[in-house]
């Protein structure tokens, strides 16, 4: 079937609407509508790195929307269902086993691949697809059950959207990634739609103190709004003596959401005693942490990586849409829609630090 897509021709380009024609769903695709699709900082890195990608390629990797029609093997759901659409994983693998999807072993050939996984183009012609099993910056778009939470029917798509990936990925760090217990102390770098997530989740979870470190003043007073109970400028001078003046003893808990390594470097200065560091935030690649050895092992310092808050999206999505009814996770603060076919001037206001966070709307949605 015809649909539109914004599609990506070269390296940093602007995207472009094109109208391409999608393949019928295969035995185990799903085929839905895009209502709403949110707008994720690994859609841009890729953007501007597109790798080994087929170009011009359809990317986006929050979707969300009415399911039209699945293929023979699809039992999951069924036309009609509204959905929300996360990454991609096996399930047969002994991470999906193990409930970390996340880390499945066929993550980046599911998600990074840009065709299906016997090469095929989800579209006719040589254009790539399959981004995040989904390709969502599109009016429609083929996905798999493992792809797919359904949505309960009062929550709207354009709300939803963000939790496909940047939500439960700053949620799902402190919640479930770093397990951050009650009453410990947290900082988080960078308050974008991951490090202000974090800041809620923090909040919901009960930390006592919750730092954010972030150079723009309106996301500093919007995380004071969300929970925080500081909020630092990491330019107003050096970052460690101003966390040890909230907390002498450090941090428990470093989540760095900002994709700066000089960030992620700096938190050896302010970290406590067993603390652990969290790196979720994606550097340019190549970047390096050089971990202070003597101070890493005499204080039993930790460093892990984190993708997706390790979530497996079947269970937690359920979780974060039950804290936000209950009003404890109010991610509708963050988000400032614009009509699909602005894509590129919402990108602009997002880079610009106008808006948190993107969500794009169809017509009609
Ligand atoms: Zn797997
Ligand atoms: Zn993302």
């Amino acid at each position: 079937m015809k649909i539109e897509a914004a599609t990506i021709s070269a390296p940093g380009a602007d995207f472009e609407i094109q109208t391409l024609e999608l393949s019928e769903p295969r035995a185990d695709e799903i085929r839905v509508r895009i209502a709403a699709v949110g707008l994720c900082h690994t859609d841009l890195g890729v953007r501007d790195q597109p790798y080994g990608m087929i170009l011009p390629v359809v990317l986006g990797h929050e979707g969300a929307g009415i399911v039209e029609a699945v293929g023979a093997e699809v039992t999951k759901v069924a036309p009609g269902d509204r959905v929300l659409i996360s990454f991609r994983s096996c399930g047969d693998c002994k991470m999906c086993g193990a409930g970390q999807p996340a880390y499945c072993n066929h993550l980046i050939a599911m998600n990074f691949g840009g065709a299906r996984l016997d090469g095929a183009s989800s579209f006719e012609g040589k254009v790539g697809s399959n981004f995040f099993g989904q390709s969502s910056f599109a009016t429609q778009a083929l996905t798999y059950e493992r792809n797919l939470v359904k949505l309960p029917q009062d929550i709207p798509f354009a709300l939803a959207a963000p939790l496909a990936c940047g939500v439960q990925t700053g949620a799902g760090s402190i919640l479930r990634a770093l397990n951050c217990p009650p009453g410990s102390s947290v900082a988080v770098i960078g308050g974008g739609t991951v490090g202000l997530s974090a800041v809620m989740a923090a909040k919901a979870r009960g930390c006592a103190t919750i730092i954010l470190i972030e150079p723009v003043r309106a996301r500093r007073d919007l995380a004071l709004q969300l929970g925080a109970t500081h909020a630092l400028d990491p330019f107003a001078g050096e970052i460690a003596p101003a966390v040890r003046a909230v907390l002498p003893q450090g941090v428990d808990y470093v989540l760095e959401a900002s994709g700066v390594a000089a960030a992620a470097q700096a938190a050896f200065g302010y970290i406590a005693t067993r603390g652990v560091l969290g790196l979720v935030g994606v550097p340019p690649g190549g970047s390096q942490l050089s971990v202070p050895l003597d101070l890493a092992i005499t204080f039993g310092i930790g460093v892990r990586g984190i993708i997706e808050g390790d979530s497996d999206p079947d269970v937690f999505i359920p979780e974060l849409l039950d804290l936000h009814s209950a009003g404890r996770l109010p991610f509708e603060r963050l988000i400032s829609t614009y009509p699909f076919h602005d894509i590129n001037a919402a990108i602009a206001a997002q880079l610009a630090g106008e808006v948190v966070k993107v969500v794009l709307t169809m017509d009609g949605a």
